[in-house]
């Protein structure tokens, strides 16, 4: 009918957009890598939805614990009062895979959150009120983490912000000297994601250790992205052998379902629990629902030995993805960057990826390299088939 509302105009007119042209691929479903149109088409998420769908999307068992806890019980009360079976089965799973004494959980609904969280616990903690954080990093949107986010254009569009903020330069030994006594985080990305996938050089992590460890300032690893296998260990914090004393952990946690969390040794946790007593709280976070899928998810991870295969599958796309365009290919296990060292030509090769059915982008703090996320249940013919298509745009464009 003529006057009927296109689904895509209701899109436009009232759901809020971030950016002026959104992709606005309408999803009928999706499954293991694929993301289906509503016309059929099929598309490979080469970005899991931006680091989310580490065991594919709608793991059959993922999808099986999201329908027997939702029939079971959803949201009862407001976080940490009432025993939750699915909370404290996957609090523990989780400590078990954590290297220790990182053992007790503060669950949230998702990144941002999550380093708010651990960003208030440092303060309690420590008593000191210093945030130190780095340049090109992305902690999230909400405006605590805005202000130590390490993009200029993004914090002053929102000025005024938190203050009592040092910035240094990921990977400069020189700028440890910004952490002093009077520091009570030092939040990092272990491996930059937004910032185009940038990797620790070596002994950099061991060496803001040593300096937290000197000062008496909190580490606080944001694994965000780099959590649950993507690097090719459990988190980036094994696979650097480096413990920070929090860690921040989002996206690829629920399974697909909304799931954040910080993670604390229990006496560091404890400093939340009084003066003020609820001095944070929140009504979802630790969803029973999510954490049944966060549960699923993780046995999937484990029971498939999905982080072991990482390393093959990512020296897999580097020696396919060889052109004499690709400038470097940048990162960690299944978090890579390959650069073109050009914006325009990288938006060129995205569309035309996208025509044929491959989903990637860029980053948000580097404009000329696309993104090779995929979920890590990702096949080594499926590699070949996707690299083989990546060649073939990169000559065309
Ligand atoms: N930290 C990192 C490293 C991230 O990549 C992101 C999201 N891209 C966030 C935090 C924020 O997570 P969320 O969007 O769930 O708030």
């Amino acid at each position: 009918m003529s006057n009927t509302i296109s689904r895509r105009q209701l899109f436009l007119q009232h759901v809020a957009q971030t950016s002026p042209a959104p992709m606005g691929l309408e999803a009928g479903h999706a499954e293991g890598i694929y993301i289906y149109d509503t016309n059929g088409k099929r598309y490979i998420d080469l970005i899991a939805g931006v680091a989310v769908s580490n065991v594919g999307h709608c793991h059959p068992e993922v999808v099986a614990a999201v329908r027997e806890q939702a029939a079971r019980y959803m949201h009862l009360m407001v976080y940490g009062e009432y025993i939750q079976s699915p909370q404290t089965a996957y609090a523990q799973a989780l400590a078990s895979i954590l290297p220790p004494p990182l053992d007790c959980v503060y669950f949230v609904n998702s990144g941002s959150e999550a380093n708010e969280g651990a960003l208030k616990l440092a303060k309690r903690y420590t008593g000191r009120t210093e945030t130190v954080a780095f340049k090109n990093a992305y902690h999230g949107s909400t405006q605590g983490v805005l202000s130590v986010i390490g993009d200029e254009l993004f914090r002053n569009a929102f000025r005024p912000l938190l203050p009592d903020v040092r910035q240094g330069t990921f990977n400069s030994f020189d700028d440890l000297r910004h952490i002093t006594h009077r520091t009570a985080a030092v939040l990092i990305e272990p491996v930059q994601g937004e910032a185009g996938v940038v990797t620790p050089q070596a002994g950099y992590l061991q060496a803001l250790r040593e300096r937290c460890n000197q000062t008496g300032a909190l580490l606080v690893f944001d694994e965000v992205q780099t959590g649950f296998g993507r690097t090719g260990s459990w988190f980036a914090a094994t696979h650097y052998g480096v413990t920070p004393d929090i860690m921040t952990l989002a996206k690829a946690m629920g399974g697909g379902m909304p799931l954040g969390a910080f993670v604390a040794p229990r006496e560091i946790m404890a400093a939340l629990q009084s003066r003020p007593a609820l001095g944070h709280i929140t009504t979802f976070g630790g969803h029973p629902v999510s954490c049944a899928a966060a549960l699923a998810a993780l046995n999937v991870l484990r029971d498939e030995n999905l982080p072991a295969a990482v390393a093959e599958k990512a020296a897999l796309f580097r020696r396919l993805l060889v052109h004499e365009t690709i400038k470097e290919i940048r990162g960690e296990g299944l978090m890579l960057a390959v650069e073109l060292g050009d914006a325009q030509r990288l938006q060129r090769v995205v569309s035309g990826l996208w025509n044929e059915g491959i989903i990637t982008e860029w980053f948000l703090f580097c404009p000329t390299a696309f993104r090779i996320a995929p979920p890590l249940i990702i096949t080594e013919e499926e590699i070949r088939k996707i690299c083989a298509v990546l060649i073939e745009i990169l000559d065309k464009y």
